[in-house]
């Protein structure tokens, strides 16, 4: 068995395209330490008017360029929210809000896993299950959490894909801490109830868009003045904001799936340099070639097919989504992976969403939707999607 893992594809690529010297920065693992910031232990690279760091959390490679008077408090605070929603919606942390779900099959719930759950179960009805935020059991018999991989046998596919119900994760009232040590002056408490026993939620496929997204609003509440603009990169999950010093839109490359990393086939100018703010674009790829494993010849990716249980094969390469919705973008990308490109074309004409998307085929073929036509510079043979 083969496994390949590329982190930082594409913040290498926002490196080399703003022209920005990154300096990798020597965070290591969360601390966890009490009353200890997770900023605390980063490396940042003030120059220029602007700070860039890197460190590895979420399992991938976080880059983070961000200009303007206040950007290195800015970067502080962007970190130790990536640090706080981990604790929140990882599901690999032993000390997670959602890793303590899954174990106990109900909790009381922070606002941010609630709205994190509910998005993604909304957008999985949306979907018509393309996009299934219950699939853990299936996600791990594969391996992909242990990164012990192995193919399962049907029969077992079949029976855990009977708990991969999301909407049988419920909101419910459910008694407070306080309550249950015998004081019952504040009731009850907000939380989330697993109808299926054996459930489990994984919010991979969504979890640092939604994270990008709290990026955003914060860096719009409490930086619109300090910060002109910003590349936060969470693996293959862009987030660009406002515009470079010199007024200039930032660029992102789109990988090319068949070479190696940093090197691009099209790349794709974000729509977020409007005048004095710092409205967000988010540029989102999953890729069949990020994570997967092979066995004789034939490559399992970590992206699976809700309806069979089995990572999709359907001739696409990658998928890419703009939107200004983070948490969106991610979710596509992974539902519209397992649609395949015909399913993928109509969901994007039917305007259930406002989003435009890129996609490669195996053989290396760029199709766009008209959204994205002025803003790409391909250098593949490339077909535009019309309405
Ligand atoms: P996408 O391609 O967007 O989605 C694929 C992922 O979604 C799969 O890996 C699977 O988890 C899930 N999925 C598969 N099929 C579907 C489907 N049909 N519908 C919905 N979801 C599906 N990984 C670790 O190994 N260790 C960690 O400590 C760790 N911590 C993390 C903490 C957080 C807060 C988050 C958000 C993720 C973490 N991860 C961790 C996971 C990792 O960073 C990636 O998010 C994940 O592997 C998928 O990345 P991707 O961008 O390719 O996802
Ligand atoms: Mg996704």
């Amino acid at each position: 068995m083969r496994s390949k893992s590329i982190v930082g594809v594409l913040f290498a690529a926002i490196l080399a395209l703003s022209g920005c010297t990154g300096s990798r920065g020597a965070s290591g693992e969360p601390s966890g330490d009490q009353g200890h910031l997770f900023s605390d232990s980063l490396v940042i690279d003030t120059s220029n008017g602007k700070s860039v760091t890197a460190f590895s959390a979420l399992d991938t490679v976080i880059g983070m360029t961000v200009y303007g008077a206040e950007s290195e408090n800015a970067i502080r605070d962007a970190a130790d929210l990536i640090d706080r929603m981990d604790k929140v919606i990882s599901t690999q942390r032993e000390d997670s809000e959602l890793r303590y779900l899954n174990e106990s099959g109900n909790a009381i719930c922070s606002e941010e896993l609630m709205e994190a759950v509910s998005r993604g179960q909304m957008i999985g009805r949306e979907t018509e299950g393309a996009f299934n935020i219950a699939l853990y059991p299936v996600v791990e018999a594969w391996g992909f959490f242990s990164k012990d991989y192995r193919i399962p046998e049907a029969e077992e596919i079949e029976k855990l894909l009977m708990l991969a119900r999301p909407e049988d994760a419920q909101k419910k009232e459910l008694p407070s801490k306080e309550w249950s040590n015998g004081d019952e002056g504040s009731s009850v408490e907000k939380g989330i109830v697993y109808e299926t026993e054996g459930m489990k939620i994984d919010l991979g496929g969504i979890g640092k868009g939604f994270i990008a997204d709290k990026i955003a609003q914060m860096f719009n509440e409490d930086y619109a003045e300090g910060v002109t603009g910003a590349v936060i990169s969470l693996g293959g999950n862009i987030l660009c904001m406002g515009k470079k010093p010199e007024g200039k839109p930032f660029k992102v490359g789109l990988q090319d799936p068949d070479k190696g990393v940093g090197e691009y086939l099209a790349v794709i100018t974000a729509d977020s340099s409007s005048e004095g703010d710092l409205t967000p674009f988010s540029i989102v790829t999953s890729g069949n070639y990020e994570r997967f494993f092979e066995v004789d010849g034939v490559k399992y990716t970590h992206i699976i097919d809700p309806e069979t249980g089995y990572p999709v094969e359907n001739g696409l390469a990658s998928v890419t989504v703009t939107s200004d919705d983070s948490a969106l973008a991610d979710a596509l990308t992974t539902a519209l992976f397992v649609m395949g490109y015909d399913k993928a074309v109509e969901f994007w004409r039917s305007g259930t969403y406002d989003f435009e998307m890129a996609l490669i085929d195996e053989n290396g073929k760029l199709y766009l939707t008209e959204g994205l036509k002025d803003q790409v510079k391909s250098y593949v043979q490339t077909e535009v999607i019309t309405r």
